[in-house]
């Protein structure tokens, strides 16, 4: 049966290409008759992960009627489809750790848990037996001919850099063409790489791992995913994006004690989510402070009758405050397009969460009502902040398993957690579009139910 979610594998490319015994030190304990769940000792089990394996996709079952009109588990996929591939350790691997030159690269924008990431790649490798580890400086612009210099990387290296932010290896938008970073990679002779980025990094991956296919090359290419706005296909989560909420709740407590504190507050917060308001949305939900929640899924009216503002006054009437949370992407349509673009060719977007202070400013100074509004953008604060417990956990987890895939022969893949576990999707996959809050989701109602907020149209 063949899926869509059928990982690319080295044998596609290279038929011959045989396997060797993996070099991975399970260290599990060998199961005896005893052994609680009773393995039968003649059977072989020895922990590695089966490549028939499989992760189910969704795991809610509707009856009809129900809330979601759906009788059957997922009405547009065939039962192949709803599968996709376990991801960890391989009893049989297709690289020789001594032939293996693995590097990493982390682009595009900064996000809590970049170093943890990093550190458990480089980390699983020394376990494989891998000697030669590089980092690539600064995203793919560290595959230019700019002369910037590959770091190598060690256990000893990487040892303490989770204990901060940032990425060790730096990051950057924009960069070579996908044909000279594949010629600078066989130039510095790398036959793994290890790709951290959100979208655009990915599709640069992808085209990164084709074009080895094209050139014949024996190289494995794997993204972990990077996005703090949790808006990747089909994954529970992304790292980062925990660590985020929990940061932006800080925030929003700040902008609610200035609000509260003064005569007729208001207090406005700007959070990222470019095309989806997760971070918001999960904010608001956490914090318990928010009584407006603007996200670019749900359009909304800023100035009519039933608009943003009125509700602020009537907030303000009622119970003295309010604080607003609003997207960065969200309201876009109020704004003028500025139709530039950055070097990654991401639309600029213009600043929405000024645009409410400035609004809602001249709307109470319009009506006559005092009021003191407060602004706060915390977003470089919040990208800057090193990973929480559970962020650090999903990231060591997701950097293991990046190794694990790359052993394992896949090239092109990306790793991720589905339905708690850990799964393999085909970059393509994943990428085609950004996941969104769905407007009619039970998680969005709670959100509006713990804010008060009406429909602003
Ligand atoms: P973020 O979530 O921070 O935006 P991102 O990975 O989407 O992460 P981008 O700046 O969009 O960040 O892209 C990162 C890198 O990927 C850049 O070096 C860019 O040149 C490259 N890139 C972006 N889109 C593509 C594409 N379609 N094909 C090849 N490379 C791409
Ligand atoms: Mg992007």
């Amino acid at each position: 049966f063949e899926s869509r979610f059928d990982l690319p594998h080295i044998r596609d490319v290279f038929p011959n290409a045989s396997p060797i015994p993996s070099t991975f030190c399970l260290r599990m304990r060998t199961p005896t008759e005893d052994f609680a769940g009773g393995y039968p000792s003649d059977e072989k089990w020895h922990g590695y992960i089966n490549n028939n394996d499989r992760v189910l996709l969704k795991v809610i079952r509707y009856s009809s009627p129900t809330s979601a009109g759906a009788e059957c588990i997922d009405p547009d996929c065939t039962w192949v489809e709803q599968w996709v591939h376990r991801a960890g350790p391989r009893e049989e691997i297709y690289f020789q750790p001594e032939e293996v030159k693995a590097a990493i690269v982390t682009c595009g924008g900064l996000c809590p848990g970049l170093n943890d990431v990093i550190r458990h790649i480089v980390i699983t490798l020394e376990i494989y037996g891998v000697k030669k580890i590089v980092g690539i400086p600064f995203g793919y612009r560290g595959f230019s001919n700019e002369g910037l210099t590959e770091m190598p990387l060690s256990r000893k290296v990487v040892q303490n850099i989770h204990l901060s932010g940032g990425s060790l290896l730096g990051v950057s938008r924009g960069g070579p063409p996908i044909s000279d970073i594949v010629d600078n990679m066989e130039k510095r002779e790398i036959n793994m790489l290890f790709v951290l980025g959100g979208n655009g990094t990915h599709a640069g991956a992808n085209a990164i791992h084709n074009e080895c296919r094209k050139r014949g090359l024996k190289v494995a290419v794997v993204g972990v995913p990077k996005t703090i706005d949790n808006d990747i296909l089909l994954m529970d989560k992304t790292f980062g994006f925990d660590t985020a909420v929990e940061e932006a709740q800080r925030a929003i407590n700040s902008a609610y004690i200035e609000a509260h504190s003064a005569y007729h507050g208001i207090g406005v917060v700007k959070l990222m989510g470019r095309s989806s308001g997760f971070i918001a949305m999960h904010a608001s939900l956490a914090s318990g402070q928010i009584d407006i929640c603007l996200i670019p899924e749900v359009p909304f009216d800023l100035h009519g009758p039933h608009g943003v503002l009125r509700h602020l006054k009537y907030l303000i009437e009622m119970k003295g405050s309010a604080v607003v949370c609003v997207a960065e992407g969200a309201g876009q349509d109020f704004l003028e397009k500025t139709n530039a673009k950055d070097a990654s060719g991401n639309i600029v977007l213009s600043d929405i969460g000024v645009h409410v202070q400035q609004e809602t400013k001249k709307y109470f100074k319009e009506i006559g009502i005092p009021a003191d509004i407060k602004y706060i953008d915390p977003t470089y604060m919040i990208r800057a902040c090193r990973a929480n417990a559970s962020d650090g956990i999903l990231c060591t987890v997701l950097g293991q398993n990046a190794v694990h895939g790359a052993f394992a022969g896949y090239s092109g893949i990306t790793v991720g957690i589905c339905n708690t576990h850990y799964v393999y999707f085909p970059i393509p996959e994943v990428i085609s579009y950004p996941r969104a809050v769905d407007p009619n989701s039970r998680m969005w109602h709670r959100c509006l139910t713990s804010t008060g907020q009406p429909d602003f149209i």
